[in-house]
């Protein structure tokens, strides 16, 4: 893969920038790489562990001289961020972010950017539970998408040379529009964290199942709840505040269905259990045929070595 940027600077160094960094350098897709952390600590981290080319200590001169800026913060602090930095971006250098919710990002960043600055939001479908420096590896975003979101006058070899840039990173790229990707993201991601984060809530609240008892036999389903809300309350916080409307939609649609099921189960209907479950196992084999999981028992872990 060759040189796709002269210089990328990474805005805010956790799990998505530092897989990017790895990702970039597995590739030779940039020749150098500058970052920033809002923290001393990250920052110290960062250099510690070999994170970026360049770890800087303002954001202002990690984006200096910078093609390609990527804002890797949670979404509630993009705004902040952008206005940081657009007085010092280069004429013709590119500005995107790996943001989970797009119209609230475009909203907050676009009037920041200057004339003669393109801004590409972008978003990797692809994450752990894990954040920080220390948590980003270069396989992050192989065969996974990167969605792109291009604004009403984005340049088109501006998006070309983003598209190029995450494709050397290993993923599958798209464009959608910003409305489409949050209600998009909504069905697939926000809602079932939320649905993850209240199922995690209630065990915790239910005494008549110990603490103990969860724990052991989690395997049952809970084990993978228990995952999901392990992630970063900071960027769920802001997904949710950001994605207001699409959230709240489809948790009304979602609590429509979780009502017939509960009448189902009261009044005894099987033959609605049985259809609706038929109809969700197939959605399930849909995800695995398109490569998005895999088949593998035990939700796809990895054994232990005996
Ligand atoms: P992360 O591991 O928690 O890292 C966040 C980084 O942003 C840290 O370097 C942090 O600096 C910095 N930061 C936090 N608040 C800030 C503020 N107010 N001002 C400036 N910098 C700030 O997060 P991540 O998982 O990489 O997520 C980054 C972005 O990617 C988010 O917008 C998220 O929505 C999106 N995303 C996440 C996933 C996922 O699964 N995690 C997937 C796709 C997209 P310090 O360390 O110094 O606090």
């Amino acid at each position: 893969m060759s040189q796709i940027y002269d210089r990328v600077a990474l805005i805010g160094l956790g799990l998505i920038a530092s897989s990017m960094y790895w990702a970039i350098k597995r590739a030779g897709l940039a020749g150098e790489v500058t970052g920033y952390a809002r923290s001393e600590a990250t920052r110290d981290t960062a250099r510690r562990i070999g994170l970026c080319d360049r770890v800087c200590d303002t954001a202002q001169e990690a984006v200096e001289g910078a093609d390609l800026v990527v804002l890797c913060v949670p979404v509630g602090a993009m705004g902040a961020v952008a206005k940081d930095i657009a007085p010092v971006l280069k004429p013709g250098a590119t500005v995107s972010d790996v943001g989970s919710v797009k119209r609230h990002v475009i909203e907050e960043v676009g009037p920041h950017i200057p004339e003669g600055v393109h801004f590409v939001p972008a978003h990797p479908l692809a994450g752990t539970e894990h954040s920080g420096p220390e948590s980003g590896f270069a396989e992050l975003f192989d065969n996974r998408w990167c969605l792109l979101v291009p604004v009403e006058g984005s340049d088109p070899e501006a998006i070309a040379r983003l598209r190029a840039l995450w494709e050397g990173m290993g993923s599958n790229v798209d464009e959608m529009d910003a409305d489409h990707h949050d209600l998009v993201l909504a069905v697939t991601s926000h809602a079932p964290h939320l649905i993850a984060y209240t199922m995690v809530g209630v065990a915790d609240d239910l005494r008549r199942v110990t603490d103990s008892e969860v724990i052991k036999y989690s395997a049952a389903g809970f084990r993978d709840f228990t995952r999901i809300a392990a992630s970063d309350p900071t960027m769920w916080r802001d997904v949710f505040l950001t994605n207001k409307d699409a959230t709240l939609e489809i948790l009304g649609r979602f609590t429509e269905e979780l009502f017939a099921l509960q009448r189902a189960i009261r009044t005894g209907d099987g033959q609605h259990l049985f259809d609706y479950f038929t109809h969700t196992r197939a959605i399930r084999r849909g995800i695995i045929d398109a490569g998005q999981d895999t088949d593998a028992p035990d939700f796809g872990r990895v054994k232990a070595k005996s």
